[in-house]
């Protein structure tokens, strides 16, 4: 009870407000009531109208916007509007017909508008536009001895009466047609007949007669389908664009877009009231859309297209060909045509010069919307262009070097999935708007892959051998399959979510990745697969872009990824220069080390030495670890363990040389116990021979060692704690590597790092063992300089809590967030396919917390983990090496709370230096505000 008359009270406010509050904003004639910092208002379109009107001074079409609270009040009121917006729209008419000299209505000098939406952020194609309202049996005449050319004044009118059929009549009016029924199309149709007819091909080759004899059809169609009269009359055409454009915010595909773009829904549009001007008057005028630098490619001259005799989107449509601007606009579709700097040399020059002006006003590349009526230029839309990748970085570059912008700025104007797209091979944006989705998953292994499927490791391998290119399609994956994984273009997953196994080692790799495509069903021995409906088989193609999840049959094309790319490299230095984050990387291999210093990584956040047991000449070291988990005794163990021993110290001072001058953090092995237990018969019957032990006698050792929960079993630290023999001979592996590589002159920074640490005693028995093995070393070496670092990993919350007291017994501290988030939420990170989709879908989660740091709960342990450490020792270094080290956000946020590092696989590594730079532009542009 209470609550619903709060609720009223809450409603009344609201239309009182609304009620007292200004509805309709003005622009034209070198004024504006509203600006360019007015989008919640006014909309992006409305405020950039009243910004080019008023404070630029450019010539733009006189208009008024009315705001997106009265949208909001649309809805919130049964679709009624607050009481004074009638009387605001009508005096705001009044100046726009006093501004140009026409008369909305008038029988002699009829004045025409357009209505157009404008949300806050741009929703390209989602909204409606109705241009030519006014037009009716009384106006036409008047329109017609006024300009003298009747072929205008009816193409004008079928083009109102197939927008306003189409927007008011149909859509807002809530009429659902079939596919291919609705009255668009129909009235598509009869145009389309019209000019086969007649045996022509544009519209513009159709007389005044033709379209005057069209635009009775088209209403008598009309009639006909919707069961209404078009209607005559101008105010009742004003008024019902303008309530077609606020429920058009609520059609299908609006909404649908705002879902996508993550839009809140409750913005609202605003409706722009415009003066119509006239780019299909005849062969003196034209229409197009421009942007001040080349969106594809980046290049900074001035780029765009155009029609001559043409109106409102015949461009963006396709209707023609449309011509090149200049010369630099040309494509090879349109370079025989004349270029509007040819055409209409004055209008280019001064539409030239406004493109520089706006870009020096909004210092950012921009999209332009523009109409010349009869020789004279009218600016109709500018707003911030999109981009991609490729584009964005040369901008970024140009406009430093130009003085438009800072660098600060320009590291801001580059978000991470365009960079991403310069590391990433890509599907061909054109080919994959045609193709059809068959199925999704998650993404997590971005770009683009095309390549024929295959369903075991050994057929990617026997593919990549031919020289040619395999998608390997898997249930799941697992450590045996990484040879395939290496060898595949791509991987696509049933299970899995985005830090499954294959999701990490394609990241790691930067390979094409998606998981968790719950629909995917293979059948091996038919050596097929099928999602939904569609079947293919071995040997088929299909294409999959691991930026999006999504599955495609065929081979699309694909464009290259930036390789050698000198402008990410210049701009990645840049971003160097203003980071405070030192970005390290996740590399097990000297390869990796390798790769990853050329995407600029300054250090090691994380070796793993079990990565020794996975891929090429994995075979004799796995061997002697199995023998290690078998073991029984003591004895046993420490045999197993000495034999490893020398495989150990070549891995990791192959990497540690690698990374010569850094830091390279090498954690203790936390295996996967029940992972390597063999099950083929076999490798078991080597094992068993190899210890001399029976078959049974290995089975049951083999039970023993089964867990419930093996992420929460027998690993990590306590593996060393139960097996000190183990901790001993690898940090033996480290500091003698160390030692021997400093002998040889090379600058050799171990750390070594103790995994799954909850409790401050487990490092003090850790560490115990790791200091007597230093004194060891450095008494055999005589390297009396070798470095002595000890830190843990904290991933688990007691850690976490209990930081101030870890802290006493560690040198550093790397939060593993992976682990970190899989405890904190007790999601398990290889299970979460199953529900993930469904609580991303239902919003019970806004983010996979595996791919995006949950920084209320998660971050609120790190927050306590870093304070706690840090009170305990002031300088405490402290980084990251989960997979989030390279998630843009989360990067922000451990430059907030005082990292000094962060650490990710080698293809994330300039994501995170672009993140890390960003987190500091974004700190001075807040505290300038
Ligand atoms: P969108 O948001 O889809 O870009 P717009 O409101 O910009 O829609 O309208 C689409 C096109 O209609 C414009 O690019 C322009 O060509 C034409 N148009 C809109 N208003 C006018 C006007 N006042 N005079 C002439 N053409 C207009
Ligand atoms: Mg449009
Ligand atoms: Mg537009």
């Amino acid at each position: 009870m209470a609550k619903t008359v709060k609720k009223a009270a809450k409603k009344a406010a609201v239309k009182k407000a609304v009620k007292s509050m200004k509805n309709v904003y003005y622009f034209g004639g070198g004024k504006a009531d509203g600006k360019g910092s007015m989008k919640e208002l006014l909309g992006g379109k409305g405020a950039n109208l009243a910004e080019m009107a008023g404070l630029m001074k450019l010539p733009v079409p006189p208009g008024f916007t009315i705001t997106t609270e009265v949208c909001t009040y649309y809805w919130d009121n049964k679709k009624n509007y607050p009481s004074s917006l009638k009387a605001e729209v009508e005096s705001n008419l009044k100046k726009v017909e006093k501004e140009t000299k026409k008369v909305f209505g008038s029988v002699d000098n009829p004045l025409l508008l357009s209505v157009r939406s404008g949300a806050r952020a741009s929703m390209p194609g989602m909204m409606e536009t109705i241009l030519n309202i006014g037009l009716t049996e009384k106006t036409i005449p008047g329109m017609i001895k006024k300009t003298g050319n009747e072929r205008f004044v009816y193409d004008a009118y079928r083009r109102l009466i197939m927008m306003y059929s189409d927007v008011v009549m149909e859509k807002a009016a809530g009429i659902e047609p079939k596919d291919d029924k609705g009255i668009r199309k129909v009235l598509d149709g009869m145009l389309h007949d019209v000019k086969s007819k007649k045996g022509v091909k544009d519209d513009t080759d159709l007389t005044a007669e033709d379209l005057k004899t069209l635009c009775a059809e088209f209403k008598k169609t009309v009639k006909n389908v919707l069961g209404k009269e078009f209607p005559d009359n101008p105010m009742l055409q004003l008024w019902g664009a303008i309530g077609a454009v606020f429920s058009s915010w609520n059609g299908k595909r609006a909404i649908a877009y705002r879902n996508i773009e993550k839009i809140p829904h409750e913005w609202g549009t605003a409706v722009n009231v415009q003066a119509m001007v006239f780019g299909n008057m005849g062969t003196d005028s034209a229409t197009g859309v421009a942007f001040s630098r080349n969106p594809g490619n980046g290049d900074s001259h001035f780029y765009g297209e155009y029609l001559i005799n043409a109106q409102g989107e015949d461009v963006v449509a396709g209707i023609r060909t449309p011509s090149p601007m200049n010369k630099w606009s040309k494509n090879t579709h349109s370079e025989h045509l004349p270029t509007l700097e040819q055409v209409m040399p004055k209008a280019y020059k001064e539409l030239d010069g406004i493109q520089k002006k706006l870009e020096k006003h909004f210092r950012d590349m921009l999209d332009i919307e523009f109409t010349i009526e009869q020789g004279r230029l009218w600016m109709l839309q500018c707003r911030v262009g999109k981009r991609n990748g490729t584009a964005a970085v040369q901008m970024a570059l140009d406009m430093v070097k130009e003085k438009l912008i800072s660098q600060n700025e320009a590291v801001l104007r580059v978000t991470a999935s365009q960079l991403d797209e310069l590391l990433h091979p890509a599907i061909d944006p054109k080919a994959e708007a045609l193709a059809k989705i068959v199925g999704k998953g998650l993404p997590a292994g971005p770009g683009g892959a095309s390549g024929k499927v295959v369903f075991t490791s050994e057929a990617a391998m026997a593919l990549k051998a031919k020289g040619e290119k395999a998608i390997l399609v898997r249930e799941e994956t697992n450590p045996e399959d990484v040879e395939g994984m290496r060898a595949a273009e791509a991987i696509l997953t049933q299970r899995g979510g985005m830090t499954s196994h294959a999701a990490l080692v394609a990241r790691g790799w930067g390979k094409c990745c998606i998981v968790g495509c719950g629909e995917l069903e293979i059948n091996l021995s038919k050596k097929t697969a099928s999602i939904g409906s569609v079947t293919f088989k071995e040997g088929d193609f299909i294409t999959l872009n691991g930026t999006k999840g999504f599955v495609y049959l065929g081979q699309l094309k694909m464009l290259e990824a930036g390789e050698g790319n000198n402008n990410l490299t210049k701009f990645l230095d840049m971003c160097d220069k203003i980071k405070r984050l030192d970005v390290r990387t996740n590399a097990d291999t000297p390869e990796d080390a390798v790769r990853a210093k050329k995407f600029g990584a300054k250090g090691i956040g994380l070796f793993r030495i079990e990565h020794m047991f996975y891929g090429t000449n994995a075979e004799k070291p796995l061997f002697i670890l199995r023998k290690m988990i078998v073991s029984k005794t003591t004895e046993e163990r420490t045999k197993a363990v000495n034999e490893l021993f020398p495989f150990m110290k070549k891995a990791i001072k192959g990497t540690i040389k690698a990374m010569a001058g850094f830091g390279v953090t090498i954690r203790l092995m936390d295996p996967p116990l029940h992972e390597f237990i063999p099950q083929q018969k076999e490798v078991k019957e080597q094992v068993c021979k190899a210890m001399g032990i029976t078959m049974e006698e290995f089975d049951s050792r083999a039970a023993v060692l089964h867990e419930v929960n093996p992420m929460m079993g027998h690993r990590g630290v306590r593996l060393g704690v139960t097996y000190p023999e183990i901790t001993e001979m690898q940090s033996r592996a480290i500091l003698e590597s160390a030692a021997e590589l400093i002998k040889e002159g090379v600058k050799a920074m171990p750390e070594i790092m103790v995994p799954v640490v909850c409790h401050e005693n487990e490092l003090i028995d850790q560490r115990a063992i790791i200091e007597r093995v230093y004194k060891e070393v450095v008494a055999k070496t005589g390297v009396k300089k070798l470095p002595l670092s000890v830190g843990t990993m904290i991933e688990i919350p007691r850690a976490a809590i209990m930081s101030h007291k870890i802290a006493e017994q560690a040198d550093f501290f790397s939060f593993g967030t992976n682990d970190l988030t899989q405890m904190t939420f007790g999601f398990s990170r290889d299970d979460i396919g199953g529900f993930m989709g469904a609580y991303l879908e239902k919003g019970v989660l806004k983010n996979d917390p595996f791919q995006t740091l949950d920084q209320d709960g998660v971050g609120y342990l790190i927050k306590q983990g870093v304070k706690g450490g840090r009170s305990t020792k002031a300088k405490l270094k402290i980084g990251i090496c989960g997979e989030h080290g390279g998630d843009a956000k989360s990067v922000e946020f451990c430059h907030r709370e005082g990292f000094n590092y962060v650490s990710c696989s080698p293809f994330r590594v300039p994501i995170a230096r672009l993140a890390a730079a960003q987190a500091v532009a974004k700190e001075i542009k807040t505290k300038k505000k």
